[in-house]
């Protein structure tokens, strides 16, 4: 037989496996009552947000020891800003641009429906607040959100208001010394003192992260879309999941970090597979209903 029928027989074979995998998932959420999707930087992919561990992604660019601390940042800015302001106004406009995908919109229409409660995120991009999902905990933060270094007050940014005031300070800048830097952080309206984005840096305390337990632990299925598995504790969110009783579903195109306890993998990207996992839930609910 030829080499090429043989290609053709394994595609076949794999949209096969793919399509039962999907039909597995929507059993599984079309029951579903309270389920939390897990989600990592996959998700905001198709939104135009680069991954950190993809090919192309920021660590290739970067190197994570120099940019991941708070030190770290700062001290490569000021000795480097050569290599680091290019990839930094990359990730603004980038950021600025985003809008909510069909995954994020699917996982919202989830809620709605009665079956997804909570979202639990490492993502720091705001987009599952603007697709509308009410219950979020971000365990890495949001770049959006701004905490005062002195005094702690919080104040809440618009998205691409932020970034316009941050790209105008950049343009300003005739030299990248620390006191031109510190220039890029906005005044705390109750002390004066800086505020800086409340996300979580390297080595700094993850948020939230009883509630996110608490979550997993109690949820009847879990749903990790676009996470590598890699960054804990969040990792352990699948494993604490499945250990309480809950069924996982995994939505990654490249890998399934969670293999040995997942119930349904799909390897799809997560804007092709959640719309589609999505209109096959409402089919199949309408199905079930009794005339
Ligand atoms: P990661 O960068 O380590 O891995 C991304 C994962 O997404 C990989 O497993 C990859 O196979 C998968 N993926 C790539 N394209 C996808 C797609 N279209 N659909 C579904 N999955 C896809 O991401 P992580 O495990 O989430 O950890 C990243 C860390 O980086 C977190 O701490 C997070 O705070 C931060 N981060 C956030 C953003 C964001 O806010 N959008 C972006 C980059 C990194
Ligand atoms: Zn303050």
């Amino acid at each position: 037989m030829p080499a090429f029928w043989d290609q053709d027989i394994c595609k076949q074979e794999n949209a096969m496996n793919i399509e039962k995998e999907i039909e597995k998932a929507v059993q599984i959420l079309a029951n579903a009552r309270n389920a939390v999707a897990s989600c990592g930087a996959g998700i905001s992919a198709e939104s135009g947000i680069a991954t950190f561990r993809d090919p192309g992604g920021v660590w290739d660019r970067l190197n994570p020891a120099e940019v991941g601390t708070t030190d770290g940042l700062i001290g490569t800015l000021t000795k480097n800003p050569a290599k680091l302001m290019p990839v930094f106004v990359e990730l603004l406009d980038a950021l600025a641009k985003a809008e909510p995908n069909p995954a994020h919109i699917a996982l919202y229409e989830l809620e709605k429906m009665g079956i997804l409660k909570t979202v639990i995120t490492q993502n720091i991009d705001n987009l599952h607040h603007e697709a509308g999902n009410s219950d979020i905990i971000e365990v890495h933060g949001n770049g959006f959100r701004l905490k005062c270094v002195s005094c702690g007050f919080i104040e809440a940014r618009q998205r691409r208001q932020l970034i316009k005031e941050a790209k105008t300070k950049i343009g300003a800048m005739t030299d990248f010394s620390i006191d031109s830097i510190i220039t890029l952080m906005p005044k705390c309206p109750k002390c004066g003192s800086f505020m800086r984005p409340d996300v979580v840096m390297f080595g700094e305390t993850v948020k939230d992260i009883p509630r996110a337990f608490e979550a997993a632990n109690t949820c009847d299925v879990l749903l990790a879309v676009g996470t590598s598995g890699v960054v804990y504790p969040a990792a352990y969110l699948p494993y604490e999941a499945k250990n309480s009783g809950a069924r996982v579903i995994v939505v990654n195109p490249n890998e399934n970090a969670f293999s040995e306890v997942s119930d349904a993998y799909i390897p799809m990207k997560a804007g092709e597979a959640m719309p589609k996992i999505l209109d096959m839930v409402k089919k199949f609910q309408s199905s079930k209903v009794i005339h």
